[in-house]
């Protein structure tokens, strides 16, 4: 079992720093857990507490059921992968993936079927006798990911493994560390602060920001169900809209009130902002791009009254679809992804509709959601 057990972790640098605040989780055995968030948010402090290289300050962490705080790297049974690769630039592809396993005094016979192995499962087999500068960075990446496959750890951990590759490769990569993740059928711990590669790799996602762990779910719950503005504009691009507004009560219905913009709220939003009492109260408005719709007869079919009025400033024209950005909504940019057919321009005037089933209402002060 490949269990990881993170209590109540904390990390500190001197008096000041607390780069990773009561982390506490249960990673499940096989499972793809993603570390995401912005640079600083301690996610990588996070992930080398756990392969041993930094010092773990307060909390237990284990590693199956063994308490692993007091032991060395090279016994807690993992792997682990770098953004740089890491790889002995003196030594050729088979002596960089054996140098490990020599190390731990396997057998010349075991090294060899292990590394024959990775090599096939990774495509490597033909670059076994280059050193690493007569590579590519993919193929790097590659001999970095095969040199930790060798060992069959009980656990990968994978810090940014695809930052330095091109966008292409990066993509494919992706699809590759996931068949391999099926193919090992182990634990893998893998950190990011792309939230795509989050969104695509894991099988939940954990948000950080500032050490503290905002959220912890499945991609489509972190998606659709995020529990604070942090985690709605991390998650999603182009990120959700806000707007800053006030929700009063209208003829009966609640309704969101900002310049431009205008919201009556479905019953089951309605109830829910009224029973947590916030009827003429200032509260931050959300809808993502793809819920904004262009389409009057949406608009017109739509039972739950909504409309934007905006002038387009910019389009961007992504083949299949349009991102519009607007400006004329008080004094809020937003965006919506339209489909191409549209034929949308700048400058021209537009009203847009929204589907309101899908919009979210956040404290303006604490800034958590109440949907
Ligand atoms: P990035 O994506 O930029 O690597 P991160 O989310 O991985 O960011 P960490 O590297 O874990 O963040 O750093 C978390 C916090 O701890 C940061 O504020 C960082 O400045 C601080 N920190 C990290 N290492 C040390 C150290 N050795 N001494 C003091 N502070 C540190």
């Amino acid at each position: 079992m490949a269990k990881v057990s993170l209590q109540h972790i904390y990390k500190k640098f001197g008096n000041n720093v607390i780069a990773v605040n009561d982390f506490h989780l249960e990673i499940e055995d096989r499972e793809f857990l993603v570390l995401v968030g912005p640079s600083g948010c301690g996610k990588s402090t996070t992930l080398r507490m756990i392969a041993g290289l930094e010092e773990i300050s307060e909390g237990d962490l284990y590693i199956g059921d063994r308490r692993v705080n007091d032991v060395a790297p090279k016994d807690r049974d993992i792997a682990m992968v770098f953004q740089s690769y890491a790889l002995y630039p003196h030594m050729n592809v088979y002596e960089n993936m054996a140098f490990g396993l020599k190390l731990r005094k396997f057998s010349k016979a075991e090294i060899d079927k292990r590394i024959q192995e990775a090599a096939r499962i990774l495509d490597i087999s033909h670059l076994l006798d280059r050193k690493p500068k007569a590579l590519s960075g993919g193929q790097r990446q590659r001999v970095a990911l095969g040199r930790a496959i060798v060992r069959e750890p009980q656990v990968f951990l994978m810090d940014e493994p695809l930052s330095n590759l091109d966008a292409k490769l990066r993509v494919q990569m992706r699809t590759e560390i996931l068949k391999l993740h099926q193919r090992l059928n182990t634990t893998i711990i893998y950190v990011t602060h792309d939230q795509t590669e989050a969104m695509t790799m894991g099988d939940r996602i954990v948000v950080m920001k500032d050490g503290l762990i905002q959220q912890v779910a499945t991609p489509t719950d972190i998606y659709n169900y995020p529990v604070n503005q942090f985690v709605a504009s991390f998650i999603g691009s182009p990120a959700m809209n806000f707007i800053k507004g006030r929700i009063t009560e209208k003829e009966g219905r609640l309704v969101f009130d900002a310049p431009h913009i205008h919201v009556s709220f479905p019953e089951d939003k309605a109830k829910l902002l009224k029973e947590r009492g916030y009827v003429n109260k200032e509260v931050t408005f959300g809808i993502r791009p793809e819920d904004i719709y262009s389409d009057n007869q949406f608009i017109e079919a739509n039972p739950f009254d909504s409309s934007i009025e905006a002038v387009i400033d910019v389009v961007e024209n992504m083949g299949s679809e349009l991102y519009v950005y607007f400006t004329n909504v008080g004094e809020t940019q937003m965006v919506a992804r339209v489909d191409a057919r549209e034929g949308f321009k700048p400058r021209m005037s537009v009203k847009l509709g929204m589907d309101l089933s899908k919009c979210h209402v956040f404290d303006s002060e604490t800034e958590l959601a109440v949907f």
